[in-house]
């Protein structure tokens, strides 16, 4: 077996069993390994800075690993690995149904993220991913900024999302939600039309704020809510909106409640309080379990699965990659639209929920681009 297992910058590779003499932990964590098939995880360590990292690589079949940096003060190392391992596997997906070359991969730091310290620790990320020679690729993600992304960049290429280029993602991620919002109405109406349609929003935020205008621009009809009243005032005056109260808005009568602020919405409690036909929103991790993706389709309320209809910020993040201009993302999160029916399709005729069916394009995409490369000599 070719695995290694050293104190700074080690290398575990999945699908080995782990050696025999192995310690308990070790095997463990191969199993976590073994459990997704991620191909390799980078366990990362610099003892002049302190700088504690996981680089998990799930997949590059379909191009470098491309994934954000987390910055968390995680309880335990296990509890970081899983999170990166979890990340990472969610990342393949997300830009597999998004259409993109890219792979799945995610890092993250061990540490307080509110630390002044920051060059050290960022560099020493950054030589980790040069190391790794274009396999990774990160940006910005929860406890990092731009400013972070640039002290990567002055050690390795393998980053975006730096000051100055493609920026905040929001309004192109609300485009994608806004085409994906519209594949859910053709399907359950006919028409993909929203004039005089309502959409419950919950969360006015960055991307709440710009799916607001689209929606507004086509005619349809706003109820909103966030904890912050200074945005739900933004979107009332701006877009003629009705607001709520943040936990009226499951109550909300419509035909699409449009989640956009936290996830876990879809939950035991908001469940029987939907009255909705369409669930179809930016947030991640809508479901706060997949038996609720099940309970939806359970009440045929069609729900759009986050991490496809969502795909816009990655898509942007892509588009920079290969030089970003605002209408080349824009037109590949309009494609958002399409994947989704395809969602639609897969879920009808194999008669399973739209988040499986999501999965399952994912991964007839992954699985036709290896067969094209192992067939060629
Ligand atoms: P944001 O922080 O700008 O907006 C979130 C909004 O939700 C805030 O205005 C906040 O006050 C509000 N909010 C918080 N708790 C609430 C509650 N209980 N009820 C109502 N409103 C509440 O974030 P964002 O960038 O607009 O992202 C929104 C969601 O979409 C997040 O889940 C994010 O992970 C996801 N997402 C964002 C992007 C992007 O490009 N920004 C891409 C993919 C996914």
């Amino acid at each position: 077996m070719r695995a290694r297992v050293k104190s700074s910058g080690s290398t575990l590779r999945a699908g080995s069993p782990p050696a025999a003499s192995a310690p308990e932990r070790a095997e463990d964590l191969f199993a976590l390994l073994a459990e997704h098939a991620h191909e390799q995880v980078s366990l990362c360590y610099e003892p002049s800075t302190g700088y504690r990292g996981i680089i998990a690589i799930h997949s590059t079949v379909l191009g470098p690993a491309l994934g954000g940096t987390r910055f968390w003060s995680y309880g335990s190392d296990r509890e970081a690995l899983i999170d990166a391992l979890r990340l990472s596997r969610g990342m393949t997906y997300k830009a597999a149904v998004a259409g993109l070359n890219l792979g799945g991969g995610k890092s993250v730091i061990i540490g307080d993220n509110t630390t002044a310290r920051r060059e050290p620790l960022f560099r020493a990320h950054g030589r980790h991913i040069e190391a790794l020679k274009g396999r990774y690729i990160t940006a910005e993600d929860v406890g990092t900024s731009t400013q972070d992304m640039e002290y990567i960049k002055a050690e390795t290429n393998h980053v975006t999302g730096l000051i100055g280029t493609s920026g905040d993602p929001s309004p192109v991620t609300a485009y994608g939600v806004y085409r994906g919002i519209k594949a859910c109405a053709r399907v359950r109406y006919g028409s993909d039309e929203l004039a005089g349609k309502t959409v419950a929003l919950q969360g006015c935020g960055h991307v709440g704020y710009h799916l607001a205008k689209l929606l507004h621009a086509e005619g349809a009809h706003l109820v909103v809510a966030d904890v912050d009243p200074f945005r739900v005032a933004r979107v009332v005056d701006e877009c003629q909106a009705q607001s709520v109260a943040p936990d009226e808005i499951y109550r909300v009568q419509a035909n699409v409640f449009a989640p956009c602020a936290l996830g876990a919405v879809i939950n035991d409690a908001t469940l029987k309080l939907l009255r909705v036909e369409i669930v179809a929103g930016a947030a991640n991790n809508q479901l706060a379990d997949e038996r609720h993706g099940d309970a939806l389709e359970a009440r045929s309320i069609i729900y759009a699965p986050d991490y496809v209809i969502n795909g816009g910020g990655l898509i942007n993040v892509n588009a920079e990659l290969q030089g970003w201009s605002l209408e080349r993302a824009r037109a590949k999160a309009g494609e958002i639209y399409d994947a989704l029916l395809r969602v639609f399709e897969i879920a009808r005729d194999e008669r399973i929920p739209t988040y499986r069916a999501a999965d399952r394009l994912a991964e007839e995409r992954i699985a036709a681009v290896a067969k094209v490369r192992q067939n060629l000599v």
